[in-house]
């Protein structure tokens, strides 16, 4: 899942485009002018842009320029022409993929899952902190105060996911979808490695330091004070 902002001033294609992306699952902002879009990026960074080049206040390769100057954000642009030079300027201009309109749902998908891959790979950092807690995403490793945790597959990919997520409350129903891959299941399975990962931290439900539930919401993984 990530955050979509869809830039794009027909109201048929961008209810279009937003009903696709909200299918996935994504959490989809929209703007149907480049100067809203700028105020939105810069405001609430989202994970990725889909920019329309015919918007009503600024022409499209000045809007892309524009969002390039204030954001490194992932930009596909939408382009009513299919035009080979106009399309080399757009990436030379900084597009990180483009689209030619009329698209498809699964053609959206894929140019958007493609860039959102590209920037993670690039922009995660492979370490999270968390006060002492250090949890190292590539090696699988966590490490509190200096010692090596030993978790349970499970148990690293519940601390990675909060770890990333730090001073959040993340749902237990995005638990589920998320850590265990399941769209149901009882918050038993979820109570029982929390207890086993609170343990492993050294701590315990009544006296939490990193990991707090926050009952009838979710769980958080905070730094300590
Ligand atoms: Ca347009």
């Amino acid at each position: 899942m990530a955050t979509i902002l869809v830039v794009e001033d027909d109201e048929y294609v961008r209810s279009a485009i937003i009903q696709e992306l909200s299918r996935r699952r994504h959490a989809v902002r929209s703007a149907g002018r480049a100067l809203d879009a700028l105020r939105e990026i810069t405001q609430n960074p989202p994970d990725a842009v889909i920019l329309d080049l015919g918007l009503p206040d600024l022409d499209g390769s000045e809007a892309l320029k524009m969002v390039r100057s204030v954001s490194s954000v992932p930009v596909i642009v939408a382009t009513a022409r299919d035009d080979e030079t106009e399309i080399v300027r757009l990436l030379e201009a900084g597009a990180d993929d483009y689209l030619v309109k009329p698209f498809s749902g699964d053609h959206l998908n894929a140019r958007l899952e493609a860039v959102l891959r590209r920037a993670r790979a690039t922009a995660r950092p492979s370490t999270l902190r968390v006060g002492a807690l250090a949890v190292d995403l590539n090696r699988r490793e966590a490490v509190l105060n200096g010692t090596p945790l030993t978790l349970t597959r499970r148990e690293f990919d519940l601390l990675a996911y909060l770890a990333a997520r730090a001073d959040r409350v993340v749902p237990r129903r995005e638990l589920l979808t998320e850590v265990w891959q399941q769209s149901y299941g009882d918050d038993q399975t979820i109570d029982v490695h929390l207890s086993w990962l609170r343990r492993k931290l050294g701590e315990s439900a009544s006296a939490p330091r990193y990991l707090h539930t926050v009952r009838g919401v979710g769980v958080m993984l905070i730094t300590p004070s």
